[in-house]
């Protein structure tokens, strides 16, 4: 059984506009999947479906379930996901900025109440990102878009969850940062076993990393296969590869 499975689900936005036109996707126990498309196409809205923070009075699904370790949580409200093993990193980076990092992962923890296991999982954390240990005292606001992004990702993880999503990790990083940031998302899957949905616009970095992925055009997905086989996809080549 797959951990989580999006089936035909259709979202609509303002109770007229199609965003999301039947999609499913699947995401394996521990695997790294990447959801692939242009700006528009859809992707953040399907992330958004999943974790339950579509705007309620804005966006809805409307159509099709989606499961996650066999349950529907359609109807589940967006802490309770979280509980579940579900954290959704936004596009953007939203940490605290008048916060240190320190306090930004303690933000995340409000629902552990073992500080001595809070501390333990947070030095773990600036283990995983020694970058943010140095920057220990700043607020979070003064940090490089590359630390505020490992920050958001720090604080997803203190939630201890089963799936991770992430918006857009590489939007708006040098091409160094972009490579490190891929390469803590690999040692997340690989050594901590959480399973990762990735939605990128640079497929080019994202096809490197994952497993298997999904292309979604307009609000349908397109096409989907092992990320080694999409990597050699004439049609993926010239549109999101930059070669023909
Ligand atoms: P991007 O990379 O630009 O975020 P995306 O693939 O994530 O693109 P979505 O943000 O999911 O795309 O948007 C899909 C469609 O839904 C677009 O046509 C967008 O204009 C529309 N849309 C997104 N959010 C809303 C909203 N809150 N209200 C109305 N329409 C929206």
């Amino acid at each position: 059984m797959a951990l989580l499975s999006v089936n035909s689900v259709e979202v609509v936005y303002d109770q007229v506009s199609l965003a999301v036109k039947g999609a499913s996707l699947e995401v394996p126990q521990a695997g790294l999947v990447a959801l692939l498309g242009a700006n528009g196409a859809g992707k953040s809205t399907i992330l958004k479906s999943i974790s339950g923070l579509l705007a309620p009075e804005r966006g809805a699904v409307t159509r099709g379930t989606i499961t996650f370790e066999g349950e529907d949580i359609l109807a589940l409200d967006p802490p309770t996901r979280v509980r579940r093993g579900i954290v959704h990193v936004l596009e953007g980076r939203k940490v605290f900025e008048h916060l240190t990092p320190l306090e930004n992962l303690l933000a995340a923890t409000t629902m552990y109440s073992d500080r001595a296991r809070i501390d333990e999982m947070a030095e773990q954390m600036f283990e995983l990102f020694p970058r943010l240990k140095t920057r220990a005292k700043a607020k979070a606001g003064y940090l490089s878009g590359g630390e505020q992004q490992m920050l958001a990702i720090a604080r997803a993880l203190m939630t201890r969850p089963k799936l991770l999503m992430m918006d857009e990790p590489s939007l708006g990083l040098a091409p160094l940062l972009v490579d490190e940031i891929f390469d803590i998302i690999t040692r997340i899957n690989r050594e901590e076993g959480v399973a990762v949905l990735l939605v990128e616009q640079n497929a080019v970095a994202a096809l490197d990393v994952v497993q298997h992925a999904y292309l979604i055009e307009q609000g349908r997905i397109v096409m989907s296969g092992p990320a080694e086989v999409l990597r050699e996809n004439p049609d993926i080549k010239e549109a999101y590869l930059g070669s023909g």
